[in-house]
């Protein structure tokens, strides 16, 4: 029997696995997917919200200003790409203005620092590539751009380092209540815990339905991007927002930590896992960024992907105890990824409090560092080569990922099984040719190092095979 069971390893659930392993507790974590940060976690703006935007008084408005400043912490002492480039929110016109002076106040409420409505004048001059129909904007300092699978992955590592166990491939299919603890079915067999937190994203209705009365739903809705190559990447220095509506924060233009730029989301229902791009969808996404920033070209999009919120119809998150020993992190949509930390602290609190002993352990290892040789010297990278000639082997040309790289990852407390998953952990197939290049290497080194054969090896999740042999006929796995 275990203390706690995690189900899923999104953000969420890597993050309360983290915080629970700093105390003498034992944790497992059960994801159905085999690895971390496969489902929304890897898919969305990447922004580190301010948090102006919650309702004042709720859990959310409260949770994301905490996680704000708890990620910046964790993203220092854990190495995730980090960079705090602020944001703007943009105004076209009298209502989009008096929506500014609505978010101030309910930024100023929330406890948000440096918050600032300025001039279009002003917004330009530091701004150059904004419209001329911008009239005025709110600044907020504080507001992140973050690299969300690294940030997922540095907490499941640190969690795992700790002592949590982490089980992929795991299904939870079922839950049922002994005298004082939860068998939690799974489709590799059962087990025991005292607690269960419900960390399953867009499938956390599914989950809580397991173990209380339905309460809730998901209403998935789907945000499309456009990512575009590195010299777009400049473009803007900013996260640009458009008002939010009822809908979600709008379409942003936004650099990533890894230099590109990022414009999107729309808002649009979907199936929960449909994570299809649209050409309705991606056209309302481009005109809609042009109003802010007219200038992206977008013939250097190197890829769209999409993404889906686990909205619940509800201004808040979902986050209680729905039956004794079973704890909801649910419906956990944006801001979910800035929140992180911080639902894992107060979920940590809810737990002490339903009888949870936490008691603090001698040793917490919250430490974790990533050889990036492109960010070497050159001095360095000879040095380094001289010792481990795999480091003179470039793998992916576009991000300057060697082998020795791809090889150091797989020895990381969870290692990559597919491309994408190396792709996660070094940025091997990341840059302009979107691994054109270097996937049948990443393919060749899988292949080599977790002893299976080239046709074995997945894109990404479990079945998805990279390589066919259609002379076999019927797509057999070469
Ligand atoms: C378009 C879009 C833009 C967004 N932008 C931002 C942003 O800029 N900033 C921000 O703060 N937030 C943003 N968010 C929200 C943020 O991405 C999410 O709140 C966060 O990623 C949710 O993490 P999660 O761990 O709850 O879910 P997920 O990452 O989906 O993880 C849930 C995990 O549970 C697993 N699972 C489900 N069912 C089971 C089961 N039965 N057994 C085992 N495992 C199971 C899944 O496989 C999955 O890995 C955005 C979301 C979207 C969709």
């Amino acid at each position: 029997m275990v203390d706690v069971a995690v189900v899923g390893c999104g953000v969420i659930g890597a993050a309360a696995a983290m915080e629970l392993a700093r105390y003498e507790v034992s944790v497992a974590v059960l994801e159905r997917e085999n690895d971390v940060a496969v489902g929304t976690t890897k898919a969305n703006s990447a922004i580190l919200h301010a948090g102006y935007d919650p309702k004042p008084g709720t859990l959310m408005a409260r949770l994301n200003v905490r996680g704000a400043a708890l990620a910046k912490e964790y993203c220092e002492k854990l190495d995730v790409p980090y960079k705090q480039c602020g944001s703007l929110v943009v105004a076209f016109s009298e209502k989009d203005e008096e929506t500014l002076r609505e978010l101030y106040g309910r930024g100023v409420k929330n406890g948000v620092e440096g918050l600032e409505i300025i001039s279009g004048d002003e917004a330009r001059r530091r701004e150059p590539e904004l419209a001329g129909t911008v009239r005025a904007a709110l600044w907020a300092p504080s507001a992140a751009i973050v690299s969300p699978w690294e940030m997922c992955l540095a907490f499941a590592e640190t969690a795992v380092k700790n002592g949590a166990e982490l089980r992929l491939n795991t299904a939870v299919t079922g839950l049922s209540r002994g005298d004082g603890f939860w068998t939690v079915h799974t489709d590799k067999g059962d087990i025991e815990a005292r607690y269960v937190i419900n960390a399953a994203g867009v499938d956390s209705d599914t989950v809580h339905d397991m173990a209380a009365p339905h309460s809730f739903e998901v209403k998935p809705s789907r945000g499309e991007y456009y990512l575009l190559d590195k010299s777009e990447g400049t473009r803007v220095n900013s996260v640009i927002f458009q008002c939010p509506s009822e809908k979600g924060k709008g379409v942003l233009v936004s650099p990533t930590v890894h230099g590109n730029l990022i414009v999107g989301p729309n808002a649009e229902g979907s199936d929960r896992h449909d994570l299809a791009t649209t050409a309705g969808g991606l056209e309302f996404v481009k005109e809609t960024a042009k109003l802010s920033v007219p200038g992206v070209d977008f013939s250097k999009s190197i890829r769209n992907f999409a993404g889906v919120r686990a909205n619940t119809g509800f201004d808040d998150f979902r986050i209680g105890f729905a039956a004794p020993g079973f704890l909801d992190l649910a419906g956990i949509c944006s801001p979910g990824l800035t929140s992180a930390p911080a639902i894992a602290e107060y979920a940590a609190e809810l737990l002490r409090g339903a009888g949870l002993e936490l008691r603090r352990k001698d040793e917490f290892v919250f430490f974790r560092r990533r050889l990036r040789f492109k960010e070497l010297s050159q001095e360095e990278r000879e040095d380094l080569v001289a010792m481990y000639p795999e480091y003179g082997r470039v793998i992916c040309r576009c991000e300057t990922v060697t082998e020795g790289e791809i090889l150091a990852c797989l020895r990381t407390p969870i290692p990559p099984v597919s491309v994408d998953g190396v792709k996660r952990r070094v940025n091997a197939g990341m840059g302009r040719c979107q691994g054109g290049f270097c996937a049948p290497r990443v393919v060749e080194i899988l292949s080599r190092e977790l002893g299976i054969t080239p046709g074995e090896v997945v894109q990404d999740r479990a079945g998805m095979r990279f390589l066919f042999n259609e002379t076999k006929g019927g797509g057999e796995n070469v």
